[in-house]
């Protein structure tokens, strides 16, 4: 039997149950396919619900202010996708009466939606004959058919994509890029469990014993390394925090007075920075308490952070001219990163601040 066959007749025997399966309209399939890429399935599946229970339309994602839509999306992380589907979301409603279009070129063209999103959205709504590929898939084909190609790289985009495309069975591709899904999540995952699997006898890597091998990939660039110091600043029942904005990490989310050093710093040295400085006058401050996160991994780079709680007596007028003074119990109403949540969470939970 072929690769697709026999991927087939597993899929239906086996396929995964997920919520996002019932739903075959374009909004759905794209809500879902964009919270799934750096997300797990189980947070997923909360994430998707919640998002449609808050935007069941994508006029009235395309409605919403960007900080909904960012409060929302927190603690998913990886926020530049919040902030791409709310353009999308705008753009369909301006450009396409408030569907989207049924061409995966077009589809390409909207903001936040590369190859894979296009087919997913394609062949799962439109039932176009495109193949979608996601890591499963290239993991996949690389181990099935023994291929060396790094699969992060232009080359393999090209070449995978062409062979996917030279297997999907006819009118229907989305049964076929669904099965390469589950099959990549349950049965050849990053540790592939080829002892029940059903390609067993035709599989080259198992054959030539590259399953640990294969898929291969480029060598990675090494993590930047950032040291970002907060500063929790408490003024009476207030702090102060500013809106992220630029084309750096966390853009359009919420956070305290932020110092970044090139390299680790106690309070010490902190408070000899300019940046400090310009901010606070120490003799006015008095230091609370030192929260040190654990690193904060992205996908290319390792923030060390630390949070200083800070009570500030006077002279908080550089601050009020910058920042924004809110009170301290309405913090939560700020869409913010998953590091600052979870350091809120700490001192409410712990610290009892
Ligand atoms: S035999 Fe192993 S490596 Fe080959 S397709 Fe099956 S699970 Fe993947």
């Amino acid at each position: 039997m072929d690769f697709t066959t026999l991927l087939l007749a597993w899929f239906r025997d086996n396929q995964r149950e997920l919520p996002w399966k019932e739903y075959k309209d374009a909004y759905s399939v794209w809500v879902s396919e964009i919270i799934l890429q750096q997300t797990r399935v189980q947070q997923g599946k909360m994430y998707f619900n919640r998002f449609l229970e808050t935007f069941p339309t994508i006029e009235r994602l395309a409605e919403a202010p960007e900080d909904q839509v960012l409060k929302t999306w927190q603690g998913l992380g990886y926020y530049s996708r919040a902030r791409n589907m709310h353009k999308t979301a705008k753009k369909i409603m301006r450009e396409y009466g408030g569907s989207f279009p049924k061409d995966t070129g077009l589809l390409q063209k909207l903001d936040g939606i590369g190859p894979y999103t296009a087919a997913a959205i394609g062949s799962f709504a439109f039932r176009l004959p495109v193949a979608a590929l996601d890591g499963n898939g290239y993991r996949i084909l690389a181990r099935y058919f023994g291929i060396d190609t790094p699969v992060d790289s232009a080359e393999a985009k090209r070449s995978f994509t062409t062979l996917a495309q030279s297997l999907l069975p006819a009118g229907d591709s989305a049964s076929f890029n669904q099965a390469l899904m589950d099959f990549g999540s349950l049965i050849c995952t990053p540790r592939p469990v080829c002892g029940i699997c059903p390609m067993i006898q035709t599989c080259s890597a198992y054959r030539d014993g590259q399953t640990g091998r294969l898929p291969v990939k480029k060598e990675k660039a090494t993590a930047k390394t950032r040291y970002f110091h907060y500063l929790d600043i408490e003024y009476g029942n207030a702090t102060f925090i500013r809106q992220r904005t630029g084309n750096d990490i966390w853009k359009g989310l919420y956070e305290f007075p932020l110092i970044e050093t090139s390299s680790p710093a106690g309070y010490p040295n902190l408070i000899k920075t300019e940046d400090f400085k310009k901010m606070l006058d120490v003799s006015s401050c008095t230091l609370i308490n030192i929260y040190r996160a654990k690193p904060h991994k992205l996908s290319h780079q390792t923030i060390y952070p630390v949070f200083y709680r800070i009570r500030l007596q006077s002279g908080g007028n550089y601050l009020q001219t910058e920042y924004l003074e809110i009170d301290r119990d309405d913090f939560s109403r700020y869409a913010v990163s998953r590091l600052i949540e979870k350091y809120m969470d700490f001192f409410h939970n712990f610290a009892g601040l």
